[in-house]
């Protein structure tokens, strides 16, 4: 897959059940915005909206500016075909836990074919309720050191933002400079600047050649020349052939 379509991951929802710590709150907004979620659902939070929530979220303050504020789960999950609980712990009679691998092409698939969908995660202190994971028809866990798997409540959003993000794009053209590479052409002619000079200046000789240009052709070979190396070597050749000094 490609460019991300915007329209995709507006339609995946990041639901906080009962979130005690407006920086949280502040932190999920920075980790959605990075991985280019946009919508935000508190389900009753303790204190929001608030400054400690503005001063985490850094640029990501329209997040929260736009975040739905709800008094219920289900009202925070209106619309949605499906609904994933993200829990570190062991539940009783709970669809089998998927990790956050598997769950993001399923996740984007409903998607892009128009589906709402909703991630929920719970509160710091004590996660989910039973009562809430019941009303989700996924279980998602982070795999975790089993000794300590509670990952901070911004941290798991940004891993499962960070996997839906891998399986949709992971374009980083944009950050690569782009230089042109040598063609087919300039190389050939590069070899026969090569094989001349090399005669002219006596270190190859015509009448016995042993090996020496097929290695240099396997040496060059070896690396994606660029234009403008090939013209520098080119340059080279020229300078040397013709006995320049300066
Ligand atoms: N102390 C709580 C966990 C709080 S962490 C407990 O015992 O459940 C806050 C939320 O982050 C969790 O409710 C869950 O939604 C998410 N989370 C943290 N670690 C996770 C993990 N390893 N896998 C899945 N979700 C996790």
């Amino acid at each position: 897959m490609n460019k991300p379509e915007a329209n995709v991951l507006d339609r995946i929802r990041v639901v906080l059940s009962h979130t005690s710590l407006p920086r949280n709150i502040g932190s999920v907004a920075r980790a959605m915005k990075t991985m280019g979620l946009s919508r935000l659902v508190l389900v009753n939070p303790k204190r929001f909206p608030d400054p400690e929530a503005l001063t985490l979220a850094s640029g990501a303050t329209d997040i929260l500016e736009k975040a739905e504020i709800v008094d219920t789960l289900d009202a925070g999950l209106v619309g949605c075909t499906q609904v994933v609980a993200l829990s570190a712990r062991r539940r009783e009679l709970t669809v089998p836990v998927q990790n956050p691998r598997e769950l993001a092409p399923f996740l984007l698939s409903r998607c892009m074919v128009g589906e709402d969908v909703a991630i929920v995660f719970g509160t710091e202190m004590s996660g989910l309720s039973n009562e809430e994971v019941r009303r989700c028809n996924r279980v998602v866990s982070i795999p975790a050191n089993p000794e300590y798997s509670s990952l901070n409540l911004a941290q798991a959003v940004q891993v499962i933002a960070y996997e839906l993000r891998m399986t949709l794009d992971t374009d980083l053209s944009h950050l690569n400079e782009v230089h042109e590479l040598a063609s087919h052409d300039d190389i050939e002619r590069f070899h026969a600047d090569m094989e001349s000079t090399l005669i002219k200046i006596g270190f190859l000789n015509p009448d016995n050649p042993k090996r020496l240009m097929p290695r240099l052709r396997r040496l060059f070979g070896r690396v994606q020349l660029e234009k403008v190396e090939i013209d520098i070597l080119r340059g080279m050749l020229r300078a040397a052939r013709e006995g320049r000094r300066h």
